[in-house]
């Protein structure tokens, strides 16, 4: 079926092949900051929808999917998540989530770029809700010089909440990145990294791997979980550290006091499950 593509707004990415689009109401918001280029829109069906340079970063509609899946698991992993660093994450929906947990004492979230959050708060208000959290701290600097500076085991978890391995991103993907983020997490931290499309982007998720490893974090395990707008819509996030990444806090996942629309126990179990195509490319 052959449409006007006049109001729709479609990712098109060569290397995969593949494409994204979603129709619009009106676009809602167009600057280029000093590191990206970033729009707002309004959608039929999706409700508001953020692009970094082209790239889709966060609907109204689906998000959820992604800010349950790079928190809850992680949280519910470390025996005792008090101290939270997100890299990334200038939605803030993952610093919602994160705040739901009791436990934090402390949420600081590093965005190299203030503008998405500030755009975040006028057309995303609901990711934005727990900015005024007395335990949340919001700075605006690169994640890498963030973690450079970090003392010796003073975090228990790191969200690397970022964008593709590209552009101000891709140093996040470093084995440099991997080995600050170690000393700073101790010996029982925990780290979870956005790991792309485990159809589409293999290649990447072996990367990191190898270089999390190599930085010495020796157990890796990825969640696999759906996200309509992003590649391929089968998207995942990879937990690393130096303790058992296949058991967390169950009962207190089953029991939690706040309220998910994805994430629970059972998600959690089904979400390390490992598909047969992965374990034949020995990637996980
Ligand atoms: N969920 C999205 C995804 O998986 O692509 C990511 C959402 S969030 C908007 C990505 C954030 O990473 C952006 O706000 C961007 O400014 C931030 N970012 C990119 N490179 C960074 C860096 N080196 N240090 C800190 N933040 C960075």
């Amino acid at each position: 079926m052959s449409f006007d593509t006049t109001n729709w707004f479609t990712e098109a990415i060569d290397e995969t092949g593949t494409a994204f689009s979603l129709k619009l109401k009106s676009r809602l918001h167009e600057e280029q900051t000093p590191y990206q280029k970033i729009e707002i829109f309004d959608t039929e069906t999706f409700g508001k929808l953020m692009v970094i340079d082209g790239c889709t970063m966060v609907s109204s509609r689906d998000n959820f999917l992604y800010h349950e899946m790079m928190t809850h698991p992680a949280l519910y992993t470390h025996p005792s998540p008090r101290r939270v660093l997100i890299i990334g994450g200038g939605d803030c929906g993952t610093l919602h989530e994160v705040l739901k947990h009791p436990e934090v004492k402390q949420a600081q979230q590093v965005d190299i770029d203030e503008r998405v959050t500030r755009l975040s708060e006028k057309y995303f208000p609901e990711l934005c809700a727990s900015n005024r959290d007395p335990r949340a701290e919001l700075h605006f600097t690169d994640g890498i010089k963030w973690v450079r500076e970090a003392a010796d085991d003073s975090l228990d978890v790191i969200i690397v909440d970022s964008t593709d391995p590209v552009g101000p991103g891709e140093v996040l993907f470093s084995e440099e990145f991997y080995r600050h983020c170690r000393r700073a997490l101790g010996e029982h931290g925990i780290l979870v990294q956005q790991s792309e499309s485990p159809l589409l982007h293999q290649d990447i998720l072996r990367n990191m791997y190898q270089r999390m490893q190599a930085a010495g974090f020796a157990q890796q395990a990825t969640l696999n979980f759906p996200q309509p707008i992003y590649p391929s819509g089968w998207w995942s996030a990879t937990l690393a550290g130096n303790t058992e990444l296949r058991s967390f806090r169950e009962q207190d996942a089953a029991q939690k006091a706040f309220s998910c629309d994805y994430y629970n126990a059972e998600i959690h179990k089904g979400a390390l499950a490992v598909p047969e195509f992965m374990k034949k490319a020995d990637t996980i």
